[in-house]
């Protein structure tokens, strides 16, 4: 690896990571998580970061628990956390079973799911995760802390409401409940490699009828959205594939994909299509 020079900060608290980065942020100073997107991207010297504030020793970060009804996750805690349930019920088996499709085993050992939220790839499964499950993002600067509905969160591509003195310190995911049923699907053209198109389909279902209907794309457009028209036509029905398909479809006409050299827009549009339907089967099953 030959990169620029940089100066490299060595934090041991969050106060001090947040003080040094507000110092280095205006002469071009990042913070380093696992560097599984940041140093590829250094050593082709696309990014020429003046500072580097290392994280990696920073205290209290590392952990994932439950606050107020929801899984925090500190900043620190690495995707291969949740190739494992993490927590019983709904979440904990909806996490490892995104996780497996984040790129290769060494890479999910290093790289930390606030470091996926703040690099903001469309392609992300945890962007995708945070957007449809309705996270809250804490972001922290010299300033105090604020929280930011993920919604909010994603600008566009690789672009997100986090200022350049400010450290994503940890993300909160709502639990679900136990009568929350999940599916999720992803195509990439191999393992490891990201999707071309993800899908999550989330639901309550009370008294037979689908509540509260969440259908998350990633890998779509430039950034992880929530499909309206699919979830209006689930809202209030009764699961069967015909409404499955109705939603699918609706899904794959509203969206507006991408065009790069790995698929036209049309390739993903179909893909939509397939994946809101494997979703939602899924939840069925
Ligand atoms: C071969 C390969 C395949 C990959 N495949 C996938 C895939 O399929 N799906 C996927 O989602 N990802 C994939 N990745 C990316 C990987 O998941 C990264 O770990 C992730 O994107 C970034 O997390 P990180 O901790 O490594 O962040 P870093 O690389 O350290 O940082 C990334 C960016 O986020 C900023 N940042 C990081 N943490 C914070 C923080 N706490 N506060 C403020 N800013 C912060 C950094 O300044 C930098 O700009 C792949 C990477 C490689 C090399």
């Amino acid at each position: 690896m030959k990169p620029s020079p940089f100066q490299y900060h060595v934090p041991l608290t969050v106060d001090d990571a947040v003080t040094i980065l507000n110092n280095v942020a205006p002469d071009d100073g990042h913070i380093l998580a696992g560097g599984q997107s940041l140093v590829p991207t250094m050593a082709y010297r696309m990014a020429n970061p003046a500072h580097l504030v290392d994280i990696n020793r920073v205290a209290g970060v590392d952990s994932v628990g439950v606050d107020n009804g929801h899984l925090s996750i500190g900043c620190l805690v690495r995707h291969a956390a949740f190739e494992t349930p993490v927590i019983d019920g709904p979440i904990g088996d909806l996490l490892p079973k995104v996780c497996h499709h984040i790129a290769h085993y060494p890479i999910r050992r290093r790289g930390t799911f606030c470091g996926s939220l703040a690099h903001a790839d469309p392609a992300s499964e945890w962007c995708l995760v945070a957007t449809t499950l309705n996270a809250i993002i804490e972001l922290r600067s010299v300033r105090g802390t604020r929280m930011v509905a993920a919604d909010d969160f994603f600008e566009g591509m690789m672009s997100t409401a986090r200022a350049e003195n400010e450290m994503l310190v940890s993300v909160r995911l709502p639990l679900m409940k136990e009568t929350e049923r999940f599916g999720f699907f992803e195509f990439s053209r191999r393992a490891g490699d990201f999707g071309l198109t993800m899908v999550l389909a989330v639901y309550e279902l009370a008294g037979g009828s689908i509540v509260n209907p969440r259908i998350g794309l990633g890998g779509v457009e430039d950034r992880p959205s929530r499909n309206a028209a699919a979830e209006q036509i689930l809202a209030g029905s009764a699961p069967s594939d015909a409404v499955f398909v109705a939603a699918a479809e609706a899904a794959s006409a509203s969206v507006e994909p991408m065009e790069d050299i790995h698929a036209p827009a049309s390739y993903r549009r179909h893909l939509v299509k397939a994946g809101v339907l494997s979703a939602l089967r899924q939840t069925v099953q």
